[in-house]
């Protein structure tokens, strides 16, 4: 059956193989932490729609809260709508207090990547610079600008894409430390580089328009920011009146255990970039949060029709009514706990480099021992065989050497302990 549709689908559509090349299975419905294919197979779902239904699969309230309004109003572009200004509201109030009343809400169409547009057209208006500072292994979308600023090459290679006046940057990959240096003997090094590349007015960079930083580096492999290279970033550009951006398109919505990921880090971005999850089921919506000091863009500066999507405003406001009920952001950090415990055990075998992750965000790197290259092939092999015994999980990371997960943020303890059983024996056997 899932074969059939999966031939289907491979003979219709021009690149129809991106998940379902590794994922060989065609969906028919969903329920919570579970997914089932057309032949009846029930399967953990660890990849969530890419990290969008942060609440599973058809969660009966956010259900409830799309069919009411689906009979009421379905697309107001950008007029002022109830079920608009009761979602600004919610997203609003979901920032740390001292923000909220210097950010203002710009709502893009609809993917992350038109969002990342967005911030870059705002500051690139507000400071009158051209320039962009990215870091290596980031991901930012597949549109020409967000790819531009995109750090993980084998993303862009084939289309030779590249924006001028954007400016790569070491990330604080410490496993894969850039400047060589070791937790200990680091003061964020790393961050050095940009700092001299900023201050050398003669054979450094020109004063970019905005930094653009995600606090964990989702699809460039699980990888969280250290505190201190964070910091450091946001001490240089205040002084030098850069803007950052932080990028929490997947980070962001209780990810990582805090609504944004950047509050773990003690300080405040001038741009936020959120999209994935804002809905909770997946009714598309993207919005950039910012600072009103950059409010210089004109009215109708980054517009765009679907903008207005009044299911995903009614969905988001009753996503963030359940996470405040049910206290999901708790349920982030127990299960999270519960993930670092159950899979620390894999660090034993010499071909996982590290078992790294925040909140619900977890990856396993897989890499040669002796080499230390990323071992993308036993990373698939991994994939297929949890997919096998029941679990969904994604790659991710340079060469795709990393297993991914992103569970639904209300996932049980039960459902994590079997995913992380089917997930042990997944690693053991593939790395035998
Ligand atoms: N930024 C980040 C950090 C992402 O993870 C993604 C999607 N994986 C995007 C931007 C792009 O979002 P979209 O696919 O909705 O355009």
């Amino acid at each position: 059956h899932s074969a059939r549709f999966l031939a289907r689908q491979q003979q219709s559509e021009s690149n129809a193989r991106a998940y379902p090349r590794r994922l060989p299975i065609a969906l028919a419905e969903g329920s919570g932490s579970f997914v089932t294919d057309v032949d009846g197979n029930v399967f953990i779902d660890f990849l969530t729609g890419a990290g969008v239904l942060s609440l599973g699969h058809n969660h009966p309230e956010l259900v409830r809260a799309v069919t009411k309004q689906l009979g009421r109003l379905t697309h107001g572009l950008d007029f002022p709508t109830p079920a608009k200004d009761a979602f600004t509201e919610a997203q609003l109030s979901m920032l740390p207090p001292g923000m909220r009343d210097r950010m203002k809400v710009h709502f893009c169409g609809p993917t992350g990547a038109n969002a990342v547009e967005a911030a870059l057209k705002l500051c690139k208006t507000a400071t009158g610079r051209g320039d962009i500072v990215s870091f290596q292994g980031g991901f930012h979308g597949s549109s020409h600008a967000a790819m531009a600023l995109t750090g993980l090459v084998s993303q862009k290679q084939p289309v030779a894409n590249g924006m001028p006046g954007v400016h790569f940057f070491p990330y604080s990959y410490c496993s894969r430390c850039p400047v060589g240096l070791s937790p200990d003997t680091c003061a964020t090094n790393c961050v050095t580089l940009l700092e001299n590349a900023l201050n050398d007015a003669n054979g450094g960079i020109p004063l970019p328009a905005a930094v653009v930083l995600e606090m964990v580096q989702g699809e460039g492999g699980i990888v969280p920011a250290r505190p201190d290279f964070v910091r450091r970033v946001r001490e240089l550009t205040r002084a030098l009146d850069i803007p950052l951006v932080v990028d929490e398109v997947q980070t962001g919505c209780g990810r990582t255990g805090t609504w944004f990921a950047f509050e773990q880090y003690g300080i405040e971005p001038d741009v936020i970039i959120a999209s994935k999850a804002l809905s909770g089921i997946g009714t598309p919506v993207a919005l950039i949060l910012y600072d009103r000091r950059l409010d210089t863009w004109a009215p109708g500066a980054h517009s765009g029709t679907f903008r207005g999507n009044q299911l995903a405003f009614a969905a988001g406001v009753e996503a963030i009514r359940v996470i405040h009920r049910d206290d999901v952001l708790g349920n982030v950090a127990a299960r999270g706990a519960q993930i670092a415990d159950r899979l620390a055990v894999l660090t034993r075998l010499p071909w996982v480099r590290e078992v790294r992750g925040r909140g619900l965000m977890w990856g396993i790197e897989l890499a040669d021992p002796g080499t230390g290259r990323p071992a993308g092939s036993l990373a698939a092999a991994v994939q297929a065989h949890a997919l096998r015994q029941g679990l969904i999980v994604e790659l991710g990371g340079r060469d795709d050497g990393v297993v991914r997960m992103l569970p639904p943020l209300n996932v049980t303890a039960e459902v994590v302990d079997t995913a992380c059983t089917i997930l042990l024996a997944a690693v053991e056997e593939s790395c035998r």
